[in-house]
């Protein structure tokens, strides 16, 4: 025989091209909104950072009556366990501003 009888059990080019068409397809949406997640959650994690600062701020201003003059200053009187890493650079990227009143990421990350 020439040709051989088609089986009917196996998949044709067509199929197979068809299924890595849809497959290919369903990762493309899929990725851009997995790796969005994990952008969004560094942030919140970095603005729960400043959070934190603010309030150890707080406390240390309504102790001393007076704002601290840095991070390092939260941290030796207790009001910080330790300066705290920006989840996106895993640096401890926190200052004060220039005022000392309030906690800045070096990233631009902020309280909404
Ligand atoms: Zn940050």
């Amino acid at each position: 025989m020439l040709f051989k009888v088609r089986d009917e059990k196996a998949f044709t080019l067509f199929e197979v091209l068809f299924i890595l068409l849809i497959t290919s397809i369903i990762v493309a949406i899929a990725f851009p909104l997995l790796g969005g997640t994990a952008v969004n959650a560094r942030l919140r994690n970095c603005q729960a950072n400043l959070r934190t600062i603010d309030g150890a701020i707080n406390q240390y201003h309504a102790e001393h009556d007076a704002y601290p003059s840095d991070i390092n200053a939260l941290v030796a009187s207790g009001f910080l366990r330790a300066s705290p890493e920006c989840p996106h650079t895993k640096l401890k990227d926190y200052s004060l501003s220039n005022q000392h009143d309030r906690g800045v990421c070096s990233q631009g990350h902020e309280i909404p």
